[in-house]
């Protein structure tokens, strides 16, 4: 998967109850990177004594029930001087993952399934995030693929790298036993406070215009390619066909074919087959609609070309969100003899609460009071996102406000909005 970090230098570690200071791979960390750890009030003591003199800072958590995740995290960023652009979130929670993740801090999960909501790093467990952030401290991760630094004008982009890890069990994610799902990287929407700032986001939305915007996704989706082949032998490498509406083919194109020639085990490069899976009816733009309806959206909308297929065809799509659109594409290959496919998303859209007119929102649960529970964002400088009523801003009427997973759960419940888990109720 990618790993997007800036210059690291910095890192605030919430490490389970229990974990003991000096034993296991903390000194490691904070030998290369300062880091603050939050700690529990009762296990403030051991970590004070065994953070003396080091680069290291503890907080007190005993009222975190209080202080939200990202409350902490500023609390430590101003502790350490650090930026957030120069620093990772180390937590092993998802819970707190998704309240993180809002922020600009570059996120590790540690021991969960990454895909769910996805981090920068994965690591499987405290040991391994250590390994895996002084790799990408000092550029030495395993099969580095661009840094895209500088690559993109001025600004703060210029502070992104792009790195490729393999990191074990992350991918490819098995959806009904034919179907695997690959992500390269994530893409947030324009309602996210990273969507800016977001080296690969940037280059995706970019994509849509003008094909060399994707030039550095080749050498990386090249080496997934090679990657891929190396796990199962590809037939045929394709994408999501354009609609038919649609003049000349779309710049993903280019990248794929560059991908594909790029793509150095086999000589000559792997075959590309953009005219495999054909579009054969418009369909809505599937942003406008929720889970289920984009699954109807596009049932039936593509069609194979004649001839025999490959057993293992991988197909490419530049922003995943839902999935339905390739889970449709990838099912209408293996109606037609294919046996497996391989899909792999440039960029998977990491707000799980999709801008859409066509899902519901949680009631308020005031009394008499009509408003809707609604993700929210604070305006920078501020980070974060939080569940609050949507009268809030329209004239401050009601001022609710709900937990972070309190919200993404009443919401989900709703909604049945677990992307992922939309994708397992697709029979294969
Ligand atoms: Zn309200």
């Amino acid at each position: 998967m990618f790993v997007e970090v800036n210059d690291l230098h910095y890192a605030v570690i919430h490490p389970p109850a229990g974990a003991l200071p000096n034993c296991g791979p903390w000194n490691d960390l904070v030998d290369d990177l300062a880091c603050a750890f939050l700690v529990g009030q009762e296990e403030l003591p051991r970590w004070e004594a065994w953070a003396h003199g080091r680069t290291c800072c503890v907080l007190p958590t005993s009222l975190d029930f209080l202080i939200p995740v990202k409350g902490n995290i500023r609390y430590a960023l101003e502790h350490l001087e650090a930026q957030p652009y120069e620093s990772a979130y180390v937590c092993f929670d998802e819970d707190e993952l998704r309240e993180a993740i809002s922020t600009r801090l570059g996120t590790v999960l540690v021991g969960r399934d990454p895909l769910r909501i996805m981090p920068d790093i994965v690591a499987d467990d405290a040991a391994d995030a250590v390994t895996v952030l002084q790799a990408a401290t000092n550029g030495t991760a395993w099969g580095f693929a661009a840094e895209l630094s500088g690559s993109v004008g001025h600004g703060p982009r210029r502070q992104h790298l792009f790195i490729l890890t393999e990191a074990p069990g992350v991918v490819p994610y098995d959806i009904g036993g034919r179907v695997q799902i690959t992500i390269m990287g994530r893409y947030f929407s324009a309602s996210d406070t990273r969507h800016g700032k977001h080296q690969p986001t940037y280059r995706l939305q970019r994509l849509k215009e003008m094909a060399h915007f994707g030039r550095p996704f080749v050498d990386a989706l090249a080496m997934v390619l090679e990657i891929t082949d190396g796990r199962q032998r590809v037939g045929c490498v394709t994408c999501v066909p354009a609609r038919p509406a649609r003049i000349g083919p779309p710049p993903l194109f280019e990248v794929v074919e560059q991908a594909c020639r790029h793509a150095a085990n086999r000589n000559g490069g792997l075959p590309f087959r953009p005219e495999l899976l054909r579009c054969i009816r418009d369909y809505q733009p599937q942003k406008e609609l929720s889970g289920v309806a984009r699954r109807q959206n596009v049932q039936g909308a593509f069609s194979v070309a004649e001839g025999r297929l490959p057993e293992h065809v991988v197909l490419v799509d530049d922003i995943i969100t839902t999935g339905s659109t390739v889970v449709e594409c990838a099912r209408t290959l293996i109606a037609a003899g294919t046996r497996s496919v391989t899909v792999v998303g440039l960029g998977r859209t990491q707000s799980c609460i999709p801008q859409s007119s066509s899902v519901e929102a949680p009631g308020c649960g005031r009394r008499g009071c009509p408003g809707q529970l609604t993700m929210r964002l604070n305006k920078p400088p501020r980070d974060g996102a939080f569940w609050g009523c949507s009268e809030f801003t329209e004239g401050g009427r009601c001022a609710a406000i709900t937990s972070w997973p309190d919200g993404i759960r009443a919401y989900n419940t709703l909604n049945r909005r677990d992307a992922i888990e939309d994708w397992l109720d697709v029979p294969f």
